[in-house]
């Protein structure tokens, strides 16, 4: 029997939220790609596959909306009008000092929109389906991908090939892609995992988020569309654990405990997830034919709501860097080519990682002179109104050597 072969300029292992962009991203450059994702498309965007929700920053939305993803987000980005840091205790309620990022202060635009990861992978399968250069094949896993001198031949599951000059790893931080082809990881365990819910609440939210520091680790309320919002709480792996296990009205009252009542009444509402926290960068991103975005390449502390930003950026520099070649006529698979994605990107990524990796040091604990330091930090910042606003662009994401996909220019 003969085998079925896709032949495409570029291969992307993994479907899933950088892995779609990119594929979008290298089709409006004129790249024809075919992406792999082991996972049933029907799955994933499922009300019961992932419950996070994402916070995408204002440079990201900008992307979403150039590469067509938008447009199918119609009525699910709730906006972030302001963000409040503050520290405190479980039922001492927070610290008089805090810190308050207002959008206002930086123009009429919102720092970003928060928006549910399931319906960001719904808008990215329609804008797939309406984008005649990508091919998504789904589910159906790349089982092993051979690294020639002009190609990359990659087997699936089922047994059929694909071709390509390029393959991009965004099979997440597993990466049997990147494991496969040999690049090693650092990184430690945090012992801490991240516990997500949703939670109604009576009065309106305001589009403001809230990142609330406690001893086991950050409470971050994220505002949703409608009087809901998305609790992200990190605990010490043992009391996750417990907490995970309590019947529901225990489990309400801990979030109350938490969640205080500023909103009024609030409840949880669906299921509990839990995910494992821990840092991992990858070694290198580049070798010949081959390159990683997004969780492949580092996966961080969601401390900051970031991870999904920093693949978002290697998926702007990666598409402009390799379209940019295929104009120019020259091999997109080149290393000396790949290097450009490599030195654009991988700095910022380690740098932005250890960041967010410093501040859940700094904030997960009751060590008391730390405390100190830690709520007089937040309150001299928020009295500084330039280095508040420099705070403000990180977290828009306008900071540094966008390229064009986040300055909302075409690829
Ligand atoms: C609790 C929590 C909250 C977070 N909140 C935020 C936030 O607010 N903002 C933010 O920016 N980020 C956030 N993040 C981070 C964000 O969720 C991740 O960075 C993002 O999901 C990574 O996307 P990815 O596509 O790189 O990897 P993944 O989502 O892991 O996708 C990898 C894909 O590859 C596929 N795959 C794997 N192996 C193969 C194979 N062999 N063949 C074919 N397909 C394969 C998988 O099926 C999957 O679909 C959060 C993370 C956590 C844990």
């Amino acid at each position: 029997m003969t085998k079925v072969v896709h032949e495409s300029d570029v291969l992307i292992v993994g479907g899933g939220l950088a892995g779609l962009p990119l594929a979008l991203a290298l089709a409006q450059g004129g790249l024809s790609v075919t992406a792999v994702d082991a996972q049933d498309p029907a799955r994933v965007t499922d009300a019961g596959f992932d419950g996070r929700v994402s916070a995408i920053a204002f440079a990201s939305c900008r992307m979403f909306e150039r590469i067509g993803v938008t447009k199918y987000l119609d009525g699910q980005m709730q906006p972030i009008n302001d963000i409040i840091v503050s520290d405190g205790r479980v039922r001492e309620g927070a610290s008089p000092l805090f810190l308050h990022f207002d959008h206002t202060e930086i123009g009429d635009e919102p720092l970003g929109h928060l928006i549910e990861n399931r319906h960001t992978r719904i808008a990215l399968q329609k804008a797939v389906d309406a984008e005649p250069l990508v091919r998504l094949i789904a589910p159906n896993a790349v089982r092993h991908v051979e690294y020639g001198s002009a190609r990359v031949t990659a087997t699936l599951s089922d047994g059929s090939l694909v071709h390509a000059k390029l393959c991009f790893a965004a099979d997440g931080r597993p990466s049997p892609t990147r494991e496969a082809a040999g690049i090693r990881t650092i990184g430690w365990d945090y012992g801490q995992t991240g516990i997500v819910t949703t939670v109604e609440h009576e009065l309106p939210h305001e589009g403001v988020a809230q990142e609330y520091f406690l001893p086991g680790g950050p409470f971050a309320i994220l505002p949703m569309v409608g009087n809901r919002a998305s609790l992200v709480w990190t605990e010490k792996n043992d009391m996750a654990k417990a907490i995970l296990a309590l019947d529901d009205k225990a489990f309400a009252d801990e979030i109350r405990a938490r969640f205080g009542d500023y909103l009024g009444q609030c409840r949880p509402v669906g299921p509990r997830w839990s995910y494992p926290l821990n840092l991992q960068l990858a070694r290198e991103y580049v070798r010949p034919r081959l390159a990683l975005v997004g969780d492949a390449a580092h996966g961080v502390h969601p401390i900051a709501g970031q991870g999904l930003n920093l693949g978002l950026r290697d998926v702007a520099a990666a598409a402009e860097v390799v379209v940019d070649a295929a104009r120019l006529g020259l091999d997109i698979g080149a290393l000396d080519v790949l290097e450009r994605y490599q030195r654009w990107r991988r700095f910022d990524n380690t740098a932005l990682s250890l960041m967010m990796d410093g501040l859940n040091r700094l904030f997960s604990n009751d060590i008391g002179p730390l405390r100190l330091a830690r709520d007089l930090g937040l309150g001299l910042v928020n009295e500084i109104g330039p280095l508040r606003r420099l705070f403000m662009r990180h977290a828009g994401g306008v900071i540094g050597d966008l390229p064009r996909l986040l300055r909302g220019e075409a690829v």
